[in-house]
């Protein structure tokens, strides 16, 4: 049974990337310390909105040091933004004092960090430090569900199925095809199940009638 699922997870994506050959991350960084930074502002926030807020900070915002002293103002257009600024506050002050101003690029260490935990952790690993990492938003726990890859509703556990099944290699390219195809075509609400180019290798799970 796993070596049919790892096949079918191989056919899964030779079809999404021909599918979605644009995935990538949509949040724009230039460092690790961007992309966490990035990743905090984006949750339940638009990535578009945080590209549009993010592009002019990270000319002013460079250091650890800069980011603990974040102006709430400054990302103001950002939903909760009060939280999120306390957010990045204390993750950048806890980087300039323990880690020497610089994200870790250790699972251990990056869970120690406020407001981080391992969708947060994985997805800066996978794609700061170019790592194997499966960092599951809201777009992998549901695809990987409908999908039949794992049975867990827990991010954590969804994770845990999914590394097994996923190619090393295709790891963190995998998360980026179920976020585009989630937004495409595998929508909450209203999946295009028959023009979706999976269809045949989906047992659609769990999809709405
Ligand atoms: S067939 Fe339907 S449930 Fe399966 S991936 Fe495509 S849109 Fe989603």
């Amino acid at each position: 049974m796993p070596a049919q699922q790892k096949a079918r997870v191989r056919q899964l994506i030779a079809a999404l990337r021909k599918a979605h050959p644009d995935a990538k991350l949509a949040l724009n960084f230039s460092s690790p310390l961007e992309l966490l930074v990035a990743l905090i502002l984006a949750a339940q926030a638009r990535d578009d909105l945080v590209n549009s807020v993010t592009g002019e900070l990270f000319h002013r915002y460079r250091t650890a040091a800069d980011w603990a002293r974040l102006d709430e103002n400054d990302v103001r257009r950002v939903n909760f933004y009060r939280n999120k600024t306390k957010a990045i506050r204390a993750a950048a002050a806890l980087l300039a004092g323990k880690f020497g101003g610089n994200v870790p690029g250790n699972l251990d260490d990056l869970l120690t960090l406020p407001g981080v935990g391992r969708k947060t952790a994985n997805i800066v690993l996978g794609n700061a430090f170019g790592r194997v990492a499966i960092g599951v938003d809201t777009h992998v726990l549901r695809l990987a569900q409908r999908l039949g890859l794992s049975k867990n509703t827990n991010p954590d556990k969804v994770e845990a199925d999914l590394t097994p099944l996923v190619p090393a290699k295709d790891a963190v390219a995998f998360c980026h095809l179920l976020a585009f195809h989630g937004r495409r075509f595998c929508t909450a609400r209203n999946p295009s199940c028959a023009t979706c180019p999976a269809n045949k290798l989906c047992p659609k799970i769990g999809v709405p009638a």
